[in-house]
């Protein structure tokens, strides 16, 4: 018997597992040009949150009874299309399913044994892209400047942090607890991490670790954080909107601070982003990360929770920054 994983109800507010429930489906049979998967890893990630509601956004929202679907890996276990053979692992938007059958056409073939396959997902995959392209496009730091990002141990934080550090910049980090704090310094060369969730006054050390003020932020996180860091910003400062995490749970709409002053005054860009936005320019910002992890200038972290039925509870624990680095499940 094969299993999936459906949205039951719309969370209000954080997610719990009640909005979730685990079903048994019949075996999946594959058809011409399809092949029939048995699911390996895979990613939960910020922005399956909005698709749980059913709010207009950039990707449609999840359909009630209906398996999740997100990024993944799967093994090719039988093939009717000519370019893929059994023992294949492939990437793909996949439902939260243990088997299930897919369109050749929508998989790409990956290679287990270049990189982890783990790293397809990560920084190698969308979170690593979105690193990439928001921080080298739009936040175009120079040598010499301070890049602050928020969300800074996670899959796409701990990218741009480094990226930051290989481009000759001042790194500031900003993550919930202290083990992550001292894994970035010790292990990414950031030059300081701010922790938020202990901080007697996170404003004051937010200036303390950027003396010339902040050139670019990276903004993985929103709401109060990010009112701070905007509070120090330079002439001319990149204010690169990466994800508001710190909102995606907000049952009102979120208030805060008017920011057009600040940027007026200091001449100031904040721009908004989707990854998708670079889908032409993929395979520059792939070959760029490859080389990097070569040179072994970028490294990467993954926390990997094991078993189908602890889906939901994965993707729920992105909100209290249970990961550091890629947050996977492994099947
Ligand atoms: P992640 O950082 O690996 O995981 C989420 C992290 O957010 C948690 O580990 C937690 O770390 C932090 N967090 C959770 N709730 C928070 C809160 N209320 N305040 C501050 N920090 C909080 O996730 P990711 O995949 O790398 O994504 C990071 C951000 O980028 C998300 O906002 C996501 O939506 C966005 N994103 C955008 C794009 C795009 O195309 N624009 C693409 C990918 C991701 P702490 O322990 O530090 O709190």
């Amino acid at each position: 018997m094969n299993k999936e994983i459906v949205l039951k109800s719309r969370p209000v507010g954080k997610p719990t597992s009640a909005n979730f429930e685990v079903k048994d489906i019949p075996d999946p049979i594959v058809q011409d040009g399809e092949l029939l998967l048995r699911a390996k890893i895979f990613s939960v990630d910020p922005y399956m949150r909005g698709r749980m509601s059913d709010a207009k956004s950039y990707v449609a929202p999840y359909e009630l009874n209906k398996a999740i679907a997100g990024g993944a890996i799967a093994e090719v276990i039988k093939s009717r299309d000519a370019r893929f053979v059994v023992g294949d692992h492939v990437l793909g938007m996949f439902p939260w399913q243990a088997s299930f059958t897919a369109n050749a056409s929508s998989c790409t073939k990956v290679d287990g044994s270049a990189a982890p396959l783990g790293y397809y997902l990560g920084i190698l995959g969308m979170p690593g892209l979105t690193a990439y392209f928001g921080l080298l496009d739009i936040g175009n730091p120079q040598k010499g400047e301070t890049v602050v990002v928020s969300g800074a141990a996670g899959a796409v934080g701990m990218v741009v942090g480094q990226i930051a550090k290989i481009k000759g910049c001042r790194v500031v980090g900003i993550v919930g607890d202290r083990v992550k704090a001292s894994y970035l310094k010790a292990e990414m060369g950031f030059d300081e991490v701010v922790c938020y969730k202990d901080s007697p006054n996170l404003s004051a050390e937010i200036a303390a670790a950027c003396p010339n003020g902040v050139d670019v932020y990276f903004d993985n996180v929103g709401g109060e954080i990010s009112d701070l860091v905007l509070e120090q910003i330079s002439k001319g400062a990149r204010i690169v909107i990466c994800g508001q995490i710190a909102l995606y749970n907000s049952v009102e709409k979120p208030t805060g601070p008017r920011v057009q002053v600040g940027l007026l005054k200091n001449s100031a860009l904040m721009k908004g982003f989707i990854v998708s936005d670079y889908s032409d320019r993929f395979p520059e910002g792939v070959s760029a990360l490859v080389q990097w992890i070569k040179e072994g200038k970028l490294s990467y972290a993954q926390t990997v929770e094991k078993g189908f039925e602890k889906l939901p509870e994965a993707l729920i624990s992105l909100f209290d920054g249970k990961n550091t680095g890629k947050l996977l499940v492994e099947v």
